[in-house]
């Protein structure tokens, strides 16, 4: 099992596109289809303060969309095919690419969202211990007393 000094933003990545948690990389983030779990089954990561709100629905909108407007317009062009046929395709296609894309989309999302949180929150320490332990212009930081 990996530690929190062990993540970088490759395997936060990877994680993520795997639906898997942040921390360990084993248990799953999800629930159900898109329920984030509490915390995570294998290590115990605390998973529910992660949020996506609306952007893996517009990640997911964005590469559909453009996806299939672009075949459609390319079949359009070539082959000038009847409206019903359209539908028949494009339609199911759309569907079935929203549903495959969203949730690894999300747990894509949360992963790297709680990975850059938690790179902000080292820096952040990090300056603390710094400034603590270093004098400005010839001064101690106030944060020192
Ligand atoms: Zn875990």
């Amino acid at each position: 099992m990996n530690t929190h000094q062990d993540r970088n933003t490759g395997e936060a990545v990877l994680r993520g596109m795997r639906c898997k948690c942040p921390s360990c990389g084993v248990g799953s983030i999800f629930n159900g289809y898109l329920s984030v779990k509490q915390s995570c089954d294998n290590c115990g990561e605390e998973l529910h303060h992660h949020r996506a709100d609306d952007a893996p629905p517009y990640f997911t909108i964005f590469i559909v969309g453009h996806v299939v407007v672009a075949l459609a317009m390319w079949v359009e062009m070539a082959y000038v095919p009847p409206m019903w046929l359209h539908m028949a395709v494009w339609l199911p296609l759309t569907l079935i690419m929203s549903l495959a894309f969203l949730r690894p989309i999300k747990a894509l999302w949360l992963v790297c969202n709680g990975h850059y949180v938690w790179m902000a929150l080292q820096l952040q320490a990090k300056h603390l211990v710094l400034a603590q332990h270093a004098p400005i212009r010839g001064k101690e930081c106030p944060r020192k007393t």
